[in-house]
C-alpha cells in the first residue's frame, strides 16, 4: 500500500486504531522525499531521524492523539525548537530557534510529525517562492512552473505527495494562492483564530498560520488541533473551538451566495474567466439565492496593502542587525556592521519593502501614505462585512491566472497583481479558503476562494466541503509530473 497517496484523516485513524504503523508511514514519506525532492525543492531542512524517533513514541502510545501519524510539514517562517529555522533569507541561514511555535506545540501534543521545514519567499515576501535566498521550489504539475509563494515550498510538499500536510502562513494570500497553483486546500483563518506565537513576523496586523491539506476535511481536522487561544499572542481570539472535522457533515441551512460582479473582476486570464463562470453553473444547482456584488473598494486593496504590509515588515525587520540572530558580517565598528550585516543578509525584494515602509511611515509622508492606506483598510472592512450581512459566502477566483513560469515575473507590479483576490479579506481579517475548482486545458489547477464571516470557520468548511463534492476535481495527478521528469533524466 502506497502510504503517501493515504489521506490524511484517513491515515490518522488507521494509526489510532493501530491498523498502521506511523514508522512505517513516515518511512514512506522518507523514501518518497529522497525520490522527488531533488526536483520539487519543496524543503530547505528535513528530519527524517527525529520523524522516525517521533513515529515510534506515537506507536508506542496507548491513547493516541487526534492527528497520530499525520505527517506534517512546516513553513520555515514558523519556529522550531532545535530544527534550524531561516526563513528563506542568508540573515537567519543558521538560526536554531530555543523553543516551538504554539502550533508546533499544539501540532505535537496531538501526536503529528513534523518531517521538514519548507522554502519560501524570503520573509513570506513574494508569490512564487522565487524569492528565496537558497533556491526556487517548482509546481509538482509542471516543473517548469512557479508553486505560487510565499508558502510555495508547502504547497508543493502537499501537491508532491512529500507530506500529508503543512502549515503556511498568509499575510496578503500566501497560503491561498499557492494552495490555488498547486491543486490543494489552504485555508486562512480568521485574524486571532490562530496563535501568531513563533510565527516570524511579516506585517502582524495581517499575519496567519494557516493550513494546506489534499481536502477539505483534512483541512478542517488539522485547524481543529492548532486554532484557540494563546495567551502569549495578545491578538488570539478568546474563543471556544469547534471540532471541525466532526462538524462536517452535519446539515447547514441553505447558503446564500455572492459571487463578484464585473467591474472587480480585472486582469482574469481567459482560462480562470472560464472556469469562474463554470463555477457560477455548479453552485447554481447547489444554491438557490445567488448574487453578484460590485464592491467599489475592492481595487484599493492591493494599492493598501501594499502601504500598509511594507510598514508593517520595515519595523518588524529592525530586529535584524546582526547582534541578536543569526548572520553577522564583520566590521570595524558597530554602525558598519549593521550595515554590512542588512546589505548581506537581505534579499532584494525585503530591501524594497523595508525601504517602501519606511518611506510610507516617515513624517511628513505619514498622513500621505500610512495614514490613507489605514482609512481605505477600513473601506473595505466595512464593505466586506456588509456584504457579508446579506450573504453568507463571497465567491471569487483564488488567482488572477494559473501558475506561472518561472523567471517570468521579473517586474514586482507584475508580481504583486497574482494578490488581487486575496488581500481584501487579509486587510479585512475575514478567513477565506481556496479549493481547487478545476483544470486548465495545459493541465494546470486553479483554485476558487470563498470568503466568509469572522470566526465562521465551521460554516465556510462545510460549505467547502459541499463544493469539494460537486466540483470533482481530481488529485490524483499529484506528483506524477515531478516522477515523470526523474525516469526521464534517468
Ligand atoms: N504575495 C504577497 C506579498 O508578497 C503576500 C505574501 C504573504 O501572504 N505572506 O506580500
Amino acid at each position: 500500500m502506497k502510504y503517501i497517496e493515504l489521506g490524511l484523516t484517513e491515515a490518522v485513524d488507521l494509526v489510532r486504531k493501530g491498523q498502521v504503523k506511523a514508522e512505517e508511514i513516515v518511512a514512506s514519506f522518507i523514501s518518497h522525499i529522497e525520490a522527488v525532492d531533488r526536483e520539487v525543492g519543496a524543503y530547505l531542512t528535513t528530519v527524517p531521524e527525529q520523524a522516525l524517533s517521533q513515529a515510534r513514541e506515537v506507536d508506542g502510545k496507548k491513547h493516541k492523539g487526534r492527528l497520530a501519524g499525520a505527517v506534517v510539514a512546516i513553513k520555515d517562517n514558523i519556529v522550531t525548537r532545535g530544527i534550524r529555522t531561516t526563513c528563506g533569507s542568508r540573515i537567519l541561514e543558521n538560526f536554531i530557534p530555543p523553543y516551538d511555535a504554539t502550533v508546533i506545540e499544539r501540532l505535537k501534543a496531538e501526536d503529528a510529525i513534523i518531517i521538514g521545514k519548507t522554502n519560501l519567499d524570503e520573509f513570506a515576501m513574494g508569490s512564487s517562492t522565487e524569492n528565496s535566498a537558497f533556491f526556487p521550489t517548482r509546481n509538482p504539475w509542471d516543473l517548469d512552473r512557479v508553486p505560487g509563494g510565499s508558502s510555495g515550498g508547502s504547497a508543493a510538499a502537499v501537491a508532491a505527495l512529500e507530506a500529508m500536510a503543512a502549515l503556511g502562513s498568509d499575510t496578503g494570500g500566501s497560503v491561498r494562492q499557492p494552495a490555488a497553483f498547486c491543486g490543494i486546500v489552504g485555508l486562512k483563518p480568521t485574524y486571532g483564530r490562530v496563535s501568531r506565537y513563533g510565527l516570524i513576523a511579516f506585517a502582524s496586523s495581517l499575519d496567519q498560520i494557516g493550513p494546506m491539506t489534499r481536502s477539505v476535511k483534512d483541512c478542517a481536522l488539522v485547524t481543529s488541533a492548532i486554532a484557540g487561544f494563546d495567551p502569549r499572542d495578545s491578538t488570539s481570539a478568546e474563543l471556544p473551538v469547534p471540532d471541525y472535522l466532526s462538524e462536517l457533515e452535519s446539515p447547514g441551512r441553505p447558503a446564500r451566495i455572492a459571487f463578484l460582479g464585473e467591474s472587480s473582476l480585472q486582469g482574469l486570464s481567459p482560462e480562470v474567466a472560464e472556469n469562474y463562470r463554470q463555477v457560477q453553473q455548479i453552485v447554481s444547482n447547489l444554491c438557490s439565492e445567488i448574487t453578484f456584488l460590485d464592491f467599489p473598494s475592492w481595487e484599493m486593496a492591493l494599492p493598501c496593502y501594499y502601504i500598509i504590509a511594507p510598514s508593517e515588515a520595515s519595523s518588524n525587520l529592525a530586529r535584524y542587525d546582526g547582534v541578536r540572530y543569526g548572520f553577522r558580517a564583520p566590521a570595524a565598528e558597530l554602525a558598519e556592521m549593521y550595515q554590512k550585516t542588512r546589505t548581506a543578509g537581505f534579499g532584494s525584494e525585503v530591501k524594497r519593502r523595508i525601504l517602501l515602509g519606511t518611506f510610507a511611515l516617515s513624517s511628513g509622508y505619514y498622513e500621505a501614505y500610512y495614514a490613507r492606506a489605514a482609512r481605505a483598510r477600513q473601506a473595505i472592512t466595512a464593505e466586506l462585512k456588509a456584504a457579508l450581512e446579506k450573504v453568507d459566502f463571497i465567491l471569487t477566483p483564488a488567482t488572477p491566472e494559473p501558475a506561472f513560469r518561472l523567471g517570468e515575473k521579473q517586474d514586482p507590479i507584475a508580481m504583486y497583481l497574482q494578490d488581487y483576490f486575496t488581500v481584501a479579506a487579509s486587510l479585512a481579517g475575514i478567513p477565506g479558503i481556496s479549493i481547487p475548482c478545476g483544470l486548465t486545458a495545459a493541465g494546470l489547477p486553479l483554485g476558487l476562494q470563498i470568503l466568509s464571516r469572522p470566526f465562521s470557520e465551521s460554516e465556510l468548511f462545510k460549505f467547502a466541503f459541499l463544493l469539494e463534492n460537486s466540483l470533482k476535481f481530481k488529485n490524483n495527478m499529484y506528483g506524477i509530473k515531478a516522477r515523470g521528469r526523474r525516469k526521464n533524466e534517468n
